[in-house]
């Protein structure tokens, strides 16, 4: 079958809203310097673009986690596959998603996170599909808020490919 990638958002609306949320967070840490978590590896294309427009002192940790359960239903319980490398101890953290789905990724990691100490967490994601949520997370940060579609670009990807798309797009069945 062949498929194709349905444009949802262009390069130039993510940059903007990128831009954005980097202005938001300079703002909101004046004073202070920021720890950013990356979950890997979907995280990763949002928080080196973001990173950038930071403006405040940063520091970078990554992190890869695994979900236990179906290929296509998380179920919340994660399994730490690379942990980070540093302490989150008195540090303001922000940990940055590509996406929250269901919330239960993140809703645990959050838990987990919290008890390691840090001075404040916050989270912030790209993408959010709200409709889909099951349990509760709170987002400090939203890129866009997308309707119930599978999407692809900008660190997510479909069977490990198209996370090289500078843009997000819905993949398409013909
Ligand atoms: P949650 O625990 O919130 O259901 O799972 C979130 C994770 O599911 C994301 O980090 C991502 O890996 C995956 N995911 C959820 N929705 C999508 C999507 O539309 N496209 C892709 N590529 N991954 C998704």
């Amino acid at each position: 079958m062949a498929e194709h990638i349905r444009v949802l958002l262009t390069e130039e609306e993510v940059d903007k809203r990128i831009q954005e949320i980097g202005e938001q967070i300079s703002k909101d840490y004046a004073g202070k310097q920021v720890h950013l978590v990356c979950v890997l590896k979907g995280g990763s294309f949002f928080m080196c673009e973001l990173a950038k427009r930071i403006t405040v002192p940063v520091s970078l940790d990554f992190m890869s986690v695994s979900s236990y359960g179906s290929d296509t239903k998380s179920s919340g319980v994660v399994k730490i596959v690379k942990d980070l490398d540093e302490s989150l101890k008195d540090k303001e953290v922000i940990v940055v998603e590509d996406i929250v789905d269901s919330g239960r990724t993140l809703s645990y990691l959050l838990e987990m996170l919290k008890d390691r100490g840090p001075a404040s967490l916050r989270l912030c994601t790209l993408l959010d599909k709200p409709e889909r949520r099951v349990i509760d997370v709170h987002v400090d940060y939203t890129g866009f808020n997308i309707p119930d579609e599978f999407v692809v670009g900008y660190g997510l990807d479909y069977d490990q490919r198209y996370r090289n798309l500078p843009y997000i797009g819905v993949v398409e069945f013909d």
